[in-house]
């Protein structure tokens, strides 16, 4: 890609996994939890002039802190205390120190910061082994004065989201899901990390926020720095570290066009999703906060066809009791009114943990102790929510689904606890719904290839695709080193979900698909003409989605369907589903790609 003529090119584009769509371009904020975190960074020889600039900025930057300290000091304690700081003085002016950090910036060719700290790493080390009691103390001056050298050199780092306080692009190795709740939408307009993946829960978090996101570059933190500027597209997945005048123009006038598609797009909110020929598809939303639910009816969803509740309990100090949860529950039913919604029973584990719990880490926390399988073996937590779940449900419409289910016993189980505390509320008095749906997500294969066992027990199936895929081609869904080999039209899954289907036919229950794949425009032929009756989705996702459905025909969903089932590559299946995507809805691919 090549910038605007006119001025020094030297914009950088760097591609990484897009997993949150939107544009955005702001400065860098560090995001560093444990602190200012020094990458290495290697810079070519005619960039060397400029980190010695950068370290001489630095150097006068940190003389003026030290002297504003020391005047602060003295006005408040007396010259006596100030004397400190005029050692702190001479090692910001110590000239071995200065030299031999821009001798070796000139030797090894890498970023001042990470020079700076090896320099002064030498230098303590040196100083504490000498003999002489007042040098030994040096060393102390020279950890704090360098430590706000290098501070000066890697700029604003943040260690929590709370301390953002101006506009920015997050920058950082990794965001936990948490992390990203807690995001100030004002303040981050958008976010890049090192590692991650599309279906992490981090990644599904954005998408809720409409935070633009990339993610799984490597070493994206080793790449900027603090202040710089850049543009995240995270539709196309990629980076433009100092974006050229001409790249923010381009992009500006695509925006325009982009925001022209989606008002035309919003005019679907009141419309059915159905196909051409009549076929219907109900369409609800997936929501992680409860805050999101007020988001719901402007995008077009009818209900909430999941809902995550394992970010209430990820709050570091407290865990919601049966009261609380009842009232969350209670509200956000209230606001989907009259279309149902369905709670998922929590599914802590995985990536999602909660550090009240304080429960060990394990080797493969997506194999382990996740989901039904830790409320199972927690069941005062278990119940807790349950009973909450009950009490919300009392005149309302309200379903439930549990998680992770691997085999019909464990239905049977999580069933009688919910008997239990029916039986219990019965006995306190307490109102609670008597009868309301009890669905199982299927998302780990075994579930999906006893299915038909499974089903009588249940009101309804809710596909989790993002775990699906990841249990059934054994691809860790957080991983981007393995991230090319997540594919959701692999044969593998495609037959899982037509096994499901038919399953839930046979039973005559409701079959959604809840997993990332609803709210892939490409995919929904696919999953449509696999006969699934429900998708749930991230509310930005509804129009798009609708508009699809609106232009296709349910014969022609049931045709690519039955080809992708005889076999194939995975990515002729996705070339299948984005040939009918260009046919009948051009716009939408235009938008997503
Ligand atoms: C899924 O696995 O597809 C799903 C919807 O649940 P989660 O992404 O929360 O694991
Ligand atoms: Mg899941």
């Amino acid at each position: 890609m090549s910038g605007n003529s006119t001025e020094p090119v030297d914009e950088i584009v760097i591609r990484g996994i897009g997993v949150s769509p939107g544009v955005a371009v702001g400065e860098v904020t560090i995001f560093a939890q444990n602190g200012v975190s020094v990458v290495e960074r290697p810079v070519t020889a005619d960039k060397i002039p400029l980190e010695i600039i950068r370290f001489e900025e630095a150097l006068i930057k940190t003389r003026h802190q030290i002297a504003e300290i020391q005047r602060k000091v003295t006005s408040a304690l007396g010259d006596e205390h100030a004397t400190i700081f005029d050692a702190h003085l001479l090692v910001v002016d110590d000239r071995y120190f200065i030299e031999e950090v821009i001798r070796t910036l000139r030797e090894r060719q890498f970023n001042v910061e990470s020079i700076t700290q090896d320099v002064a790493r030498r230098y303590i080390e040196m100083l504490s082994k000498v003999e002489d009691d007042y040098l030994r103390e040096r060393a102390v001056d020279v950890r704090d004065v360098t430590r706000r050298i290098i501070k000066n050199l890697v700029g604003e780092t943040v260690e929590r989201m709370d301390q953002i306080e101006r506009p920015c692009v997050a920058v950082a190795t990794d965001f936990s899901p948490s992390d990203t709740a807690a995001m100030n939408r004002d303040m981050v307009h958008a976010f890049i990390t090192d590692f991650g993946s599309s279906t992490s829960h981090t990644a599904i978090m954005a998408r809720a926020l409409e935070v633009p996101a990339v993610v799984g570059f490597r070493n994206i933190t080793a790449q900027v720095v603090s202040g710089e500027t850049v543009l995240v597209d995270g539709s196309k997945g990629i980076v433009i570290i100092r974006p050229t005048s001409g790249r923010l123009l381009d992009y500006a006038r695509k925006a325009e066009e982009q925001k022209t598609i989606l008002c035309e797009l919003n005019t679907l909110k009141d419309k059915p999703a159905e196909t051409k020929d009549g076929h219907r598809i109900s369409i609800a939303a997936n929501i992680e906060l409860p805050a999101e639910v007020d988001h719901i009816a402007r995008c077009g969803a009818k209900g909430v066809g999941l809902f995550r509740t394992e970010f209430l309990f990820l709050d570091e100090h407290h865990l919601p009791d049966e009261d609380e949860q009842t009232e969350v529950y209670a509200r956000v039913a209230d606001r989907c009114a009259p279309d149902q919604l369905i709670i998922r029973t929590l599914d802590l584990g995985g990536d999602k943990f909660s550090s009240a719990l304080k429960t060990a880490p394990e080797m493969n926390p997506f194999l382990g102790w996740r989901a039904i399988r830790f409320c199972l073996a927690n069941p005062q937590i278990f119940k807790a929510q349950l009973r909450a779940i009950l009490r919300a449900g009392a005149g309302r419409k309200v379903s439930m689904m549990y998680p992770m289910i691997s085999c019909l016993s464990e239905v049977l189980e999580a069933n009688s606890i919910l008997a239990e505390c029916r039986k219990e509320l019965a006995e306190e008095g307490i109102p609670y719904a008597n009868k309301f749906p009890v669905g199982v997500m299927i998302e780990i294969p075994s579930a999906a290839l006893t299915a038909d066992l499974i089903a009588p027990h249940v009101d309804f199936f809710s596909i989790g695709t993002n775990d699906l895929i990841q249990y059934t081609l054994a691809v860790d869904r957080v991983n981007q080193n393995v991230a090319h080999l997540y594919q959701p039209t692999h044969t593998a899954i495609l037959k899982l979900i037509h096994q499901v289907v038919r399953a839930g036919r046979a039973q005559r229950i409701p079959v959604a698909v809840c997993g990332e794949m609803a709210a892939s425009p490409e995919l929904v032929p696919l999953l449509i003409g696999l006969g699934v009756d429900e998708l749930s989705m991230s509310p930005p996702s509804v129009p798009m989605v609708k508009e699809v459905i609106r232009n296709l025909r349910i014969s022609e969903c049931r045709a690519l369907a039955k080809e992708a089932l005889r076999g194939g590559p995975p990515e002729g299946i996705l070339a299948r589903c984005r040939d009918l995507l260009k046919k009948r809805a051009p716009e939408i691919l235009e938008l997503i790609s």
